[in-house]
């Protein structure tokens, strides 16, 4: 069978057209959309990525600030700094890097975000609107996976979808997002026994759970659609997926490629999201 690569870069291309279209209507009528990323970490991937988003904006006609609270910042000094952008009417959207600083949680500090500015739907406040149903900013990266798939027209209702991964900002997001779509979805994490007979049994299978390699051609079924949400970087310094593509191609009717298949999607969502924050807060 031939594999199909479900890459992200046409999707991502369009979102960015309109989302620089947008920002530059916003500009025009006061000031640019206004993100603020807040790093406490020392962590070169999440500089690396904090660098991809500022150039992202840039190009988008994003005003971005980069707050460096330091990697041995407390829960008190991130809480405040997120208070206080949230407070401050020139910032539009916020975004909180992880790795956090050793001991502090996610959980812990980013209920301080305010949900009309958690651009990445980070909060319990926007984990529980998403859960009930209601509007709210989701986690980029688990929306990207819904509208990757249906950019490329594969059907999600009714079909079983085995999610690999269960952490608050891609897991357990993505989950809900596909039980609004109407799918059926297992959500297995490090402690299911047994993953190849759970992900086997699913035409989707999404792997997100940060470990090279893990999804192999044994843990899918023949024409099996698989999206590799892992950004793991290998010896070589190279970024690769959670999925084996050389022992999935040819098994799988479809594969998203790493790089070039979640990720640009992600970067243009969070963008497009930046933009939605300040449109409703002119409102
Ligand atoms: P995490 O470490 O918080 O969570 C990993 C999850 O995987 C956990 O729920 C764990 O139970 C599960 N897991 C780990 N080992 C497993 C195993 N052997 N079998 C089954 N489940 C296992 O990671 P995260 O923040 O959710 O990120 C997951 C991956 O997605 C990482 O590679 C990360 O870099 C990537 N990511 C990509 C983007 C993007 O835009 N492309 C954005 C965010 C995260």
């Amino acid at each position: 069978m031939d594999t199909v690569s479900l890459t992200g870069k046409e999707l991502a291309a369009a979102l960015n057209a309109d989302t620089k279209q947008r920002a530059a209507a916003h500009a025009e009528s006061g000031a640019a959309p206004r993100v603020a990323l807040i790093v406490a970490n020392d962590d070169p991937a999440s500089a690396w990525y904090v660098n991809s988003l500022r150039k992202a904006a840039e190009r988008l006609g994003i005003a971005c600030d980069t707050v460096d609270l330091g990697a041995d910042a407390s829960a008190e000094t991130i809480r405040a700094e997120l208070a206080a952008r949230s407070a401050d009417p020139a910032t539009d959207g916020i975004m909180l890097q992880t790795p956090l600083p050793a001991g502090i949680t996610l959980e812990e500090v980013s209920s301080a975000i305010a949900a009309p500015k958690d651009v990445d739907g980070v909060s319990p406040l926007s984990l529980g609107l998403l859960a009930s149903g209601l509007e709210g900013f989701v986690a980029a990266t688990s929306e990207s996976v819904v509208e990757l798939l249906k950019h490329h027209q594969v059907p999600l209702a009714g079909k079983h979808v085995a999610v690999v991964g269960r952490s608050n900002i891609v897991g357990k997001p993505l989950a809900q997002l596909l039980l609004a779509e109407n799918a059926t979805v297992t959500v297995c994490h490090s402690k299911t026994t047994d993953l190849p007979a759970v992900t086997s049994a699913a035409d989707i299978v999404v792997a997100a759970a940060g470990r090279i390699g893990l999804v192999t051609g044994k843990h899918i079924r023949e024409g099996a659609v698989v999206v590799d949400v892992g950004t793991n970087e290998a010896a070589d310094g190279s970024i690769v997926g959670d999925v084996d593509a050389e022992s999935v191609r040819g098994k799988a009717a479809a594969l998203t490629p790493v790089p070039g298949g979640i990720g640009p999607v992600t970067t243009a969502l969070l963008m497009r999201h930046v933009v939605v924050a300040a449109e409703h807060a002119r409102r």
